[in-house]
């Protein structure tokens, strides 16, 4: 392994592989991204349901969305790379007054940044998804142009650009210490040897909390377990279905290919990196989807397909970027709860400009900076 580097990133997921490339696109090529596995992208990019949506209540991540599903549009021209982008919609089915109030004022927040989200009647909710139990419903909000993509090709294809950009990649090195003298960053060491570098960028995703704690920083994200269940083959649902939130139970289910996935988030999940399939709760989710989905009932579950993976969560929900005010050249992109995938564009973005401009600038990110945690942090609403 390489001795010394301008810029460490640590992490080899989406995260990592977007500031990565970014950054060699601007010509900062003396770039080392260290993996603790023995490949890439086998983290919770590689877990994800890989939902991309606009249909957030804070304007930073609508703007965040907009660029990102823009960037994956264009992915294959910019990046040489497939971003398997579906544009399916996302579909939230809301069935109380405070949600419909808030999800109303953010339809009108999204279309005046120029999203295409718009209010459904009830009676408009069965044209788009059929057979969905709409009796009891307000209303809805859909935006054809949300959907999904695949994790796995659009790190893969960050990653393969910033290696043909001259950034290296190192796998079985598991950062081991960070060593930092009078506020700057020496070295670090991992696994396979010590690298001196100016500056690290920290893209561990779920164990970013962990990382920080390597340089004595206090970065407050934790891993939580979420799972995804997979049906057999189906027709239930003809055609193209958009992803389904039913925003009070919390539950989630869209199509990959000719199957259903779906999933719930559990409330009294306990924190700690934990990717085996939570059986016990699933009929928890069967009974929020069944509530909803009736037609749930003619399916037979794929055991096997199946999985589970980890969000990697922060105390508001949303992503800490920026350098660390403790210790300015270390660099945080991670946390972000559930979003990363369509957040990731955006953030390499900005993490570069962090990085060789002194402060990010394309997006005001100053409301993710960890310094929110002192001043009060910001509110999320449309949290799956
Ligand atoms: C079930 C599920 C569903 C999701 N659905 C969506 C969705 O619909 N839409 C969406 O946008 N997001 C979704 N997410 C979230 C999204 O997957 C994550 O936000 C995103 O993948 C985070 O990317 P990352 O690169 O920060 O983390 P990761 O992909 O976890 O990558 C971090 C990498 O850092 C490495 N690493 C950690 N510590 C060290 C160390 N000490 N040394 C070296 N390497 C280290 C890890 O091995 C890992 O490869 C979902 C996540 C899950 C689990």
């Amino acid at each position: 392994m390489q001795s010394s580097a301008s810029v460490v990133i640590i992490g080899a997921g989406v995260m990592g592989a977007s500031v990565a490339c970014h950054l060699a696109l601007r010509g900062c090529r003396d770039v080392v991204v260290l993996e603790q596995f023995e490949s890439e992208v086998q983290g919770s990019t590689a877990r994800s349901a890989a939902g991309v949506r606009h249909q957030f209540s804070h304007e930073l991540n609508v703007r965040m969305s907009q660029y990102g599903i823009e960037r994956y549009k264009h992915f294959q021209t910019e990046m040489d790379a497939d971003s398997g982008l579906h544009q399916v919609g996302y579909l939230f089915l809301i069935n109380d007054a405070e949600n419909w109030h808030g999800y109303t004022e953010a339809t009108a927040m999204q279309q005046a940044l120029g999203v295409r989200t718009r209010l459904l009647q009830p009676s408009e909710i069965n044209a788009i998804v059929p057979d969905v139990v709409t009796d009891d419903l307000i209303g809805a909000t859909f935006n054809p142009d949300d959907g999904f993509c695949d994790p796995h090709s659009v790190a893969m294809g960050y990653l393969a650009k910033a290696r043909r950009l001259g950034v290296t990649v190192e796998r079985n090195a598991q950062v081991r210490g960070i060593t930092t003298q009078s506020g700057r960053i020496v070295s670090v060491d991992t696994a396979q040897g010590s690298i001196s570098c100016e500056t690290v960028i920290n893209c561990a995703g779920s164990w970013a909390g962990a990382v920080a704690a390597l340089a004595g920083l206090e970065v407050p994200i934790l891993p939580y377990r979420r799972n995804v269940y997979v049906t057999q083959p189906t027709t239930i649902i003809p055609g193209q279905m958009p992803l389904t939130v039913d925003v009070t139970s919390g539950f989630w289910i869209r199509k990959e290919h000719d199957s259903l996935i779906m999933g719930l988030s559990k409330p009294d999940e306990a924190p700690g990196y934990n990717i085996a399939v939570d059986w016990a709760w699933l009929d928890t989710v069967l009974d929020a989807g069944f509530a909803r989905f009736p037609r749930l009932g003619d399916v037979t579950l794929n055991e096997k397909q199946c999985w589970a993976g980890c969000y990697e969560i922060t105390p508001d929900h949303m992503p800490i970027l920026g350098r660390h005010p403790e210790l300015p050249s270390f660099i945080n992109a991670a946390g972000f709860s559930g979003h990363g995938i369509m957040h990731a564009p955006a953030t390499g973005l900005v993490i570069a400009e962090e990085v060789l401009d002194g402060t990010a600038h394309s997006f005001a990110i100053d409301p993710l900076r960890i310094e929110r945690y002192r001043t009060g942090s910001i509110f999320e609403r449309n949290i799956i």
